[in-house]
């Protein structure tokens, strides 16, 4: 297993609905260690990567991304959620449909911040059925940039993102991959990976 896989049985909780709750490390109070192990996992497994710039998805990307950011000294990008954004002249606009709130939000950047020249690593703590990254996605295209890699924390391999995303030829690197979890026995199986294996 490895430290984040290690973690999660530790500190984690299984939530009804096939939510995992990891509050005390990345969702709510912030483990400063592990933020910086993902950090340099990430940073490891896209060695060799060319990356200008990090984004990501308010809020609980946000520490991930800083800490990646801080490796590769780029710019880090949060895209902003609203329930009423429209494209405008002054921002770029995208759709996702929120998982854990259960309704569409409109995510957007405002133009400045992304470029066609733009060489972006999404980032992100959960993976679950894409709806998040694909929306990054759309950001960076609508910008006319690139993405050149996906870098989760804990992806959620019952749920249809990530096979989604590996088929469409992303690069997607998840540390932990939960290949499925009970909350009634408060169990949780990772898929066994080279990712595992550390
Ligand atoms: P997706 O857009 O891939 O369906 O879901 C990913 C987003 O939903 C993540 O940004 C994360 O905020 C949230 N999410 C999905 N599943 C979980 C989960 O099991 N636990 C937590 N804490 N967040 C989740």
């Amino acid at each position: 297993m490895n430290f984040l896989e290690e973690k999660i049985l530790s500190d984690g909780t299984v939530k009804q609905g096939n939510i995992l709750k990891i509050d005390n490390f990345l969702n709510h109070q912030i483990d400063i260690g592990i933020i910086r192990q993902i950090a340099n996992e990430l940073k490891r497994r896209f060695s060799g990567v060319d990356v200008n710039k990090v984004l990501t998805i308010e809020a609980s990307g946000i520490a991930i991304a800083t800490m990646v950011g801080n490796l590769y000294d780029v710019p880090v990008v949060f895209a902003k959620k609203s329930e009423t954004a429209n494209s405008t002249d002054d921002k770029y606009v995208s759709q996702a449909y929120s998982f854990t709130h259960k309704r569409m939000n409109s995510v957007f950047v405002s133009r400045p911040y992304l470029h066609p020249t733009d060489r972006v690593l999404i980032v992100d703590d959960f993976l679950a059925d894409g709806q998040a990254v694909h929306a990054l996605i759309d950001l960076v295209h609508q910008a006319g940039g690139e993405v050149v890699g996906i870098g989760i924390a804990v992806e959620k391999g019952q749920q249809k993102g990530g096979q989604l995303l590996r088929e469409e030829g992303y690069r997607l690197e998840s540390i932990a991959i939960i290949e499925d979890m009970d909350w009634q026995a408060q169990t949780i199986r990772f898929r066994k990976e080279k990712s595992s294996q550390l």
